[in-house]
């Protein structure tokens, strides 16, 4: 790829106590590209994407998205750490999708949908809530604004969530084990959902173990394990014929 990376992650650690985490990842995004994040559980993925969403702090390296140091803000010359309470709108260019939705369950699907953007943005509330109608269309929710996360499948509250997510206008959008959690008849749906907003152009780093999903959609397939990149490249290339051998050993247990 060329140009400039839309997220851009150089040498970046991350430890708990004792134990390293993250031990020099290096990881770039490019602006509409679509990349599916693969590796053994307990290698440092979900610890990458939160540490991207500012959910954790990094140790050491660097992250930036569309140019801006990730918890940074610059102050004159100088770049000062980012205080708690400016968090949340800085993190309004990155939207994340978890694995557990995590919707209110006190609020309607289109109050969910609206939430952050009002709270977070001051968006004018009718604009915020023209642009969720559209949003819950686009995932095939259009006739459940008025409904509780409580009546909906869980299928039906992950798609929530990724209209919640897009409502701030993210220009990247995470997902970490998206559909892990989904019953298996209803995984089909949300990664449905999931293949339309790549082929709208949206930016996306996918955690998944979804490997026709990553072969189908994805640009570019990355190998976590041990908390480093071992293996990147097209996903025919690292999903049918992966040159490391512990890519190898993981996927065997897909295939
Ligand atoms: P993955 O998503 O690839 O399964 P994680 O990023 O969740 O991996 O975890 C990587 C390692 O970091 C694991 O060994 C996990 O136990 C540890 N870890 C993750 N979060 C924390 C935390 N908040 N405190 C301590 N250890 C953590
Ligand atoms: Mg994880």
């Amino acid at each position: 790829m060329t140009g400039t990376p839309l997220l851009r992650a150089r040498n970046v650690r991350k430890r708990f106590g004792h134990t390293e985490v993250l031990k020099g990842v290096d990881l770039d995004v490019y602006p509409g590209e679509v990349v599916v994040l693969l590796g053994p559980s307990g290698s440092g993925k979900s610890t990458f994407l939160r540490s991207v969403n500012m959910l954790e702090s990094i140790d050491g390296g660097a992250i930036t998205v569309a140019g801006e140091l990730v918890g940074y803000e610059r102050r004159g010359s100088r770049l000062h750490k980012l205080p708690d309470r400016k968090v949340a709108r800085a993190r309004r260019h990155v939207g994340m999708v978890f694995q557990h939705f995590n919707l209110f369950p006190h609020r309607t699907v289109l109050g969910n949908v609206v939430e952050a953007p009002i709270g977070v943005l001051r968006e004018p509330r009718a604009e915020v809530t023209d642009r969720a109608r559209e949003l819950l269309a686009k995932v095939g929710l259009a006739d459940k604004a008025d409904a509780y996360p409580r009546q909906l499948s869980g299928g039906q509250q992950q798609r929530v969530a990724i209209a919640r997510a897009l409502a701030m206008r993210p220009r990247l959008m995470l997902f970490d084990e998206p559909t892990s959690a989904l019953d298996p008849e209803l995984v089909g749906e949300v990664l449905g959902t999931m293949r339309d907003l790549a082929a709208e152009g949206l930016t996306m780093l996918v955690v998944t173990h979804e490997v026709a999903f990553a072969r189908e959609v994805a640009d570019r397939v990355v190998f976590l394990d041990g908390g480093v990149v071992v293996e990147s490249g097209a996903p025919a290339d690292v999903l049918d014929n992966p040159s490391n051998p512990r890519t190898r050993a993981f996927l065997s247990r897909f295939l």
